[in-house]
């Protein structure tokens, strides 16, 4: 594997010193597995989602979206086959007492201490839970481990309320959870995450149709909307023995992370596995009509996102370091659509009330119009101009004597190039108009 652990460091420095995001729990020492994303790790995160409605929901294909509760009644898990079926393959060192993915390591010793791995267990990664103040058998439920289980038990809802027509899709943003053996490297891994799921129901004859736009969507998203290049990620056709058993074919979108290529995304046809299970087990009709009037199971092609690894690759492709500046600087070279703020803006000294005020006055105008705008009066200009660089912002503006006594113009200096020009006050809405557009 092709490791760049220096890369990953400076990303997760980056991360906690600019409040992107930090360790859970972090003053108790943590808590694995998890993350708490800071005031721009949730703009960030706010853009990416904005960026996927527009594409997924408002784009080629008519969508609904959905937002199911993360608790369930248990049966949708057994009926899904999860309660059997979700889980990994533990083995545990006899020495050390570490565990480990048994499909992580290589032969039988422990690649912490040498010492012999016991037998391979399944572990289920179901996060297990008590609804009520009872906590017997009966009061047993699961934190979904994936978003996909309450579009599926809510396509009944769906067809009566809204009398959708094939093809449609329900689209559902939120939380997951697993109880993976080992967390690792930053949000990669961890056990409670985001997904940004679709599940997309079709005749059974056109599921190669709808599997084929998807992959193309897919990569349009990866390409164009989180502009990360084509060399820095490739399509996994999953060898039919390692498909999931839902499935008959599966894309991984896989990504070149600084520890190795690894899973980004996922595509599957999941026939109509999904509802004929919940449609039997729950003894409720999950059939629509189909083109010709007869009532059919629809079959189902699932892009699936995590969010988390999203904010991952976004980082890792966009962090970037030159010369520019005193000793060089670090920066996100993000896309206008993904910069959790757009424009900071300035007042050359802050301890000169007309040069805030203006700065001020400035600030509100921008912020009317564009919101992401940030005023930032702390340290000199070259302090704030690196400290905008790292948490990614295009453009800052700065007001200065100049701009009071001769001119009526400010300074734009641009994130990528450090070139400045001076714009007058009454043409800045337009300029930025031009530059996000
Ligand atoms: P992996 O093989 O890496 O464990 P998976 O194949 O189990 O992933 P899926 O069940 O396909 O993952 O989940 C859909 C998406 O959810 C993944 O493509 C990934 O982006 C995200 N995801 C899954 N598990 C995690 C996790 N533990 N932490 C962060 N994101 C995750």
């Amino acid at each position: 594997m092709n490791k760049d652990n220096n890369k990953m460091e400076e990303i997760v420095s980056l991360c906690k010193r600019r409040g992107f995001i930090f360790q859970g729990s972090e003053i108790y020492g943590g808590l694995a597995g998890t993350w708490d994303y800071g005031p721009y790790g949730v703009l960030l995160k706010e853009n990416i989602k904005r960026a996927w409605i527009d594409r997924f929901v408002y784009g080629k294909f008519k969508m609904y979206q959905m937002d199911a509760a993360i608790l369930m009644n248990p049966r949708a898990w057994e009926a899904s086959g999860h309660v059997s079926g979700f889980s990994d393959p533990l083995v545990s060192c006899k020495k050390c007492k570490k565990r480990f993915r048994a499909d992580h390591v290589d032969g039988d010793k422990c690649p912490e201490c040498g010492g012999y791995l016991g037998e391979e267990k399944q572990f289920n990664m179901m996060f297990k839970t008590a609804i009520g103040a009872s906590e017997d058998e009966s009061a047993i439920t699961y934190l979904r481990p994936e978003t996909a289980g309450g579009m599926f038990v809510n396509f009944k809802n769906i067809v009566d309320s809204i009398h959708p027509k094939l093809p449609f899709g329900l689209a559902q943003i939120g939380k997951a959870f697993r109880n993976e053996i080992a967390p690792r490297d930053f949000i990669f891994r961890s056990r409670e995450f985001e997904q940004m799921e679709i599940e997309f129901f079709v005749e059974e004859d056109e599921w190669e149709k709808y599997f084929e736009e998807f992959r193309i969507q897919m990569n349009e998203w990866i390409n164009k909307d989180l502009r990360i290049e084509e060399s820095e990620y490739s399509e996994l056709d999953v060898p039919k023995d390692e498909l999931a058993h839902y499935s008959k074919k599966t894309i991984d979108f896989e990504f070149e992370y600084p520890f190795g290529r690894a899973e980004l995304y996922g595509l599957a046809y999941r026939t109509d596995f999904d509802l004929k299970s919940h449609g039997g087990a729950s003894g409720q009709d999950l059939m629509i009509e189909d083109s010709e009037n007869k009532k059919t199971v629809p079959h189902v092609i699932e892009p699936s996102f995590g969010m988390d690894r999203t904010v991952l690759a976004v980082l890792i492709t966009h962090f970037m370091k030159d010369e520019m500046g005193e000793g060089g600087r670090v920066f996100l070279k993000l896309p206008v659509n993904l910069a959790p703020v757009k424009i900071a803006v300035f007042p050359l000294l802050k301890n000169k009330p007309e040069l805030v005020e203006k700065a001020r006055e400035i600030f509100d105008e921008l912020r009317g119009e564009f919101k992401a705008v940030e005023f930032d009066d702390n340290g000199n200009v070259g302090k704030r101009y690196r400290r905008q660089d790292e948490i990614g912002t295009p453009f800052c503006v700065t007001v200065d004597f100049d701009t009071l006594e001769k001119d009526n113009r400010v300074t734009v200096r641009d994130r990528d190039t450090g070139s400045q020009e001076r714009i007058e006050i009454e043409k800045l809405k337009e300029f930025f108009q031009t530059k996000f557009s």
